[in-house]
């Protein structure tokens, strides 16, 4: 994990209204302006709803805040009649440095697979924007043992159409649905099998150094308190926060989990 810079992204999903969102943006900037030292070395990035990118950018880059942020999703198609799409040449063009693909709940509620998982995934490659490819299984693939077999068939899936220069540019967020939302949190020992299998993969898939140079995330109900003992693991680069990540304190915890 060491040699990759550790990443903290804050997923906000379908929450806060406009003026908390531009509230928690400035309240992180400044909670985390104040301990400046202790994660100097952590890229943190927000990733509101699309309808608030526009502000996260006007303040991220008028007080010059040391923040990135990231939108939820993006189209796999370039443009044209796709109503309700945001095209990866929008997002850029609002300084969106990541976006989430393939998130267990659009896969869940949208019906998307790894095919489109990995189209959209090179949409945003192709605006030099870094996808987050959202990877993990469902508590009865866990309970039947299968989870390392199933979340590698997703990285083959989302990876198929991917170039090794591509895929060096991509992170993978290694999160078991059966810990989203949940309470319920992976162990380190977890976290640690099936990030290291990714990587393994992706090795296997191009070569080490594509596999060195991806961050592989945990995600599912990180929380201050959780989080250092995760990142203890060589194979956990960072964090997908989905509730924690919606208060700025405690947010700003999980980012100097060094501390
Ligand atoms: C997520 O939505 O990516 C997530 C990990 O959510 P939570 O932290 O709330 O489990």
């Amino acid at each position: 994990a060491h040699s990759r810079t550790p990443l903290m992204a804050g997923n906000w999903k379908m929450n806060l209204d406009h003026h908390e969102a531009t509230h928690l943006v400035q309240k992180l900037a400044w909670t985390l302006k104040d301990a400046k030292h202790s994660y100097d070395e952590v890229e943190v990035v927000v990733v509101p709803p699309f309808t608030d990118l526009r502000s996260v950018q006007t303040l991220v880059d008028g007080d010059k805040l040391d923040l990135r942020y990231g939108a939820q999703d993006v189209s796999a198609h370039e443009s044209g009649a796709y109503t309700g799409e945001v095209s990866a040449a929008m997002l850029a063009k609002l300084g969106v440095s990541y976006v989430v693909v393939g998130h267990s709940e659009r896969r869940e509620n949208h019906a998307e697979d790894d095919a489109l998982v990995g189209a959209k995934a090179k949409a945003a490659l192709g605006r030099q924007m870094t996808p987050i490819i959202c990877v993990g299984e469902g508590l009865d693939v866990r309970k039947a043992g299968e989870q390392v077999p199933y979340t590698l068939a997703q990285v083959d899936g989302v990876y198929a159409d991917l170039s090794a220069e591509e895929a060096a540019r991509t992170v993978v967020a290694y999160e078991p649905v059966w810990a989203i939302g949940t309470g319920e949190v992976a162990t380190p020992e977890d976290a640690q099998e099936v990030c290291a299998a990714i990587r393994s993969r992706l090795a296997e898939l191009y070569d080490q150094e594509v596999a060195d140079a991806v961050r592989v995330l945990y995600g599912g109900s990180v929380k201050s308190s959780n989080v250092a003992s995760i990142m203890t693991k060589d194979d956990v680069d960072g964090a997908l926060v989905g509730g924690a990540s919606l208060k700025a304190e405690e947010f700003a915890a999980i980012v100097r989990y060094q501390e």
